[in-house]
């Protein structure tokens, strides 16, 4: 009897231990060898492939708002605050983005991820900040920089930087993705500047739900109208709407646009009560998903670049 009770107690312990083992091959083990890659956390889709790129098989990356959402608010679910407590790296826009109901600070203090020396970077560092104009906001930043490509080569300069901060060891490696980066990036600027200088200066005018392109124009010389100005804000309001519309009218705009990451109905609205069409979808706060249109950085500009062209070159 005394022997039977033995023999199951080791079977459950066999058991028991198969149990917590199985799990952890997948999660990042505290004590790292040489080999072991590391553990990231991206806030949104665009920041996961431009870490990608400079960290390529050296890092596994863990992003959370999810592709086709909007960054600029986000609740963590259990999963994320478990992924970024163990992260090794944590990479935010800043400049305002992840600040919807403070999401964000809320996450890294939980994850313990807030103190002066966390592994925590901010990958606008460097870019000249752009503020908002809607009256009684113009002391924030507005955050797509991403959408002037040379600030893109800006945030990938800064990855570079932090991950040879955090992993010395593989310096060169990072030195290197990044190098052969920025010079795709630098090719996609020079072609963009080139495609949308072809359309004639005064139909260069972009309208878009959410004001996203105050980078983008800037750097390809366009007007940007929007319905409202930021996503953290009222979104579509009837005096926004008829601002809009007072303005596509009084300048005869030919075609509006349709972020991927917005409710499309108040552009909907736009375009039915103007009789202007939308002509094409674009991406501003989000990639597209993995094997569809737009699922990297470079992808998702030269799609717009390209919808935007078509899109205004069009005959009124
Ligand atoms: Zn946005």
């Amino acid at each position: 009897m005394k022997r039977w009770n033995l023999a199951l107690v080791l079977v459950l312990a066999i058991v028991v231990l198969a149990a917590c083992a199985a799990p952890q091959k997948n999660t990042a083990s505290p004590e790292k060898t040489g080999n072991d890659k590391l553990q990231v956390i991206t806030t949104y889709s665009i920041l996961y492939d431009i870490v990608k790129n400079v960290g390529g098989d050296r890092v596994e990356i863990h992003s959370l708002a999810p592709i086709g959402s909007n960054p600029h608010e986000y609740d963590p679910l259990p999963v994320d605050v478990k992924k970024t407590t163990d992260a090794d790296a944590v990479f935010y826009n800043g400049l305002n983005l992840e600040a919807g109901n403070s999401w964000f600070p809320n996450l890294m203090r939980t994850a313990g991820k807030s103190g002066k020396d966390a592994p925590v970077f901010c990958l606008s560092v460097g870019v000249a900040a752009k503020h908002l104009t809607t009256k009684g906001k113009e002391s924030e930043e507005d955050p797509h920089a991403w959408l002037d490509v040379r600030n893109g080569i800006k945030y990938v300069e800064n990855a570079r930087d932090a991950l040879i901060k955090i992993d010395p060891a593989h310096k060169e490696t990072y030195e290197k993705n990044a190098k052969t980066y920025i010079e795709k990036l630098n090719t996609l600027h020079e072609n963009a500047v080139k495609q949308l200088k072809m359309i004639p200066k005064e139909q260069r005018v972009l309208v878009t739900s959410e004001g996203a392109f105050k980078y983008f124009s800037e750097a390809y010389d366009f007007q940007a109208g929007y319905i409202w100005e930021i996503n953290s804000e009222n979104q579509g309001t009837p005096d926004q709407v008829s601002a809009i519309v007072d303005l596509i009218r009084a300048q005869k705009i030919p075609a509006l646009f349709l972020e991927t990451s917005i409710d499309p109905r108040s552009m909907e609205m736009v375009s039915r009560e103007t009789g202007v069409p939308i002509v094409g979808k674009v991406f501003t706060d989000s990639l597209g998903k993995p094997g569809e249109d737009g699922d990297t950085y470079i992808q998702m500009m030269e799609w717009n670049i390209k919808t935007i062209y078509e899109g205004l070159m069009k005959k009124k």
